[in-house]
């Protein structure tokens, strides 16, 4: 091809991956803000190995957005890091379910488009956020759930893993320690698990969510938002939480915002937390953190349900909330200085 026929060429390409909202004449500031789940640990020396996570993923997604990738890469790319860090609830060292399984739940939404795929009870996958971006891609539905979900991954090349590669002490260890306050039979410990420790180290359940999630905002003006999470622990086998729920833990739309959230699932199911957040960005004008603050502080502490959220606007506006006792949280935009947080009391 010459070089005018090539340039032509490329502009026809452009024009029909030009998404609604994109501008070509002026690029966007990319942003990007993630959570690593609501609740804390105590202060201590643990924190640094979150923190560190907490890094891992924003360099990843930041470095996606940086070289004018999209927002649906950034947010699959920077979950995938901390699926497979195991002190987050999602993939690798996620919660057990009351019979000593991992589920795993997962969605990710196009801002641009309003495309969604949506997974739950996924058992093998190794990535399920990049299981639920190949459902959202490469076939006509949102949501796939149990074996049918990890057949799809399969069928789609997607990594498949024994359940034991999920597997960590501190999880079995909470997941012992939750049945036995409830009066629950234990189940025996999963095969293929390592031989349990003789010192075992001490466990914090209380306030500890995990879950992870991301929003972000390309050069294109193109938000995306995806969310990944084991659930809760000890839950019952086949439980769905508010994670895969598109407008309850996951939603994005170029036309309001993006949320990711974190929390007790059920409550962010019956509030629509992620929708309504957009919602009042959409028809009531809120700036994304009023909208968050709104929904988090007064309508879901109001209820009683323990959680937070990240947002960011169309705008690139940033946002957090939560009601927990922290939120393990971080976020940069084009330009700035990274924040990576976890206390009360830390920007
Ligand atoms: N929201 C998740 C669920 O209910 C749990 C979490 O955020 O850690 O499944």
């Amino acid at each position: 091809m010459d070089r005018k026929r090539r340039f032509r060429f490329a502009a026809v390409l452009m024009s029909f991956s030009v998404a609604p909202g994109f501008s070509q004449t002026a690029p966007h500031k990319w942003a990007v803000v993630l959570h690593g789940g609501a609740g804390t640990i105590s202060p201590g020396p643990a924190e640094g190995i979150y923190r560190a996570g907490l890094r891992d993923a924003l360099n990843e997604a930041a470095s996606v957005l940086v070289n004018g990738g999209s927002s649906l890469d950034a947010v699959e790319r920077a979950i995938r890091i901390l699926e497979d860090n195991p002190n987050f609830n999602a993939g690798r060292g996620a919660v057990f379910n009351a019979e000593g399984k991992i589920e795993l739940d997962a969605a990710i939404m196009n801002g641009a488009t309003l495309q969604a795929g949506a997974v739950a009870g996924v058992a093998h996958t190794r990535h399920p956020i990049s299981l639920a971006r190949a459902l959202m891609e490469k076939s006509p539905h949102v949501m796939l759930i149990g074996p049918s979900a990890d057949a799809f991954a399969k069928e789609k090349g997607l990594e498949q893993v024994d359940q034991a590669f999920f597997f960590t002490e501190q999880r079995w260890q909470a997941l012992i320690k939750k049945l036995r306050e409830d009066g629950q039979p234990v189940p025996p410990r999963p095969a293929g698990a390592p031989p349990e420790p003789k010192k075992k180290a001490s466990v914090e359940t209380a306030h500890f969510y995990g879950t992870v999630g991301v929003v972000a905002l390309d050069r294109q003006g193109n938000l995306a938002a995806g969310t990944s999470t084991g659930g809760t622990n000890a839950k019952r086998p086949g439980r769905v939480g508010d994670t895969p729920i598109i407008g309850a833990g996951t939603y994005a739309s170029n036309t309001s915002c993006a949320v990711s959230g974190t929390g007790v699932g059920e409550y962010f199911i019956r509030l629509t937390v992620a929708r309504e957040i957009c919602a009042l960005v959409q028809y009531r004008g809120m700036s994304v953190q009023a909208a968050a603050d709104e929904i988090v502080q007064k309508r879901l502490a109001g209820m009683k349900g323990d959680g937070g959220v990240i947002a960011l606007g169309p705008d690139g506006k940033m946002a957090w909330s939560y009601n927990t006792p922290g939120m393990y949280r971080a976020r940069l935009e084009e330009g700035g200085t990274p924040v990576i947080s976890i206390f009360k009391g830390e920007p």
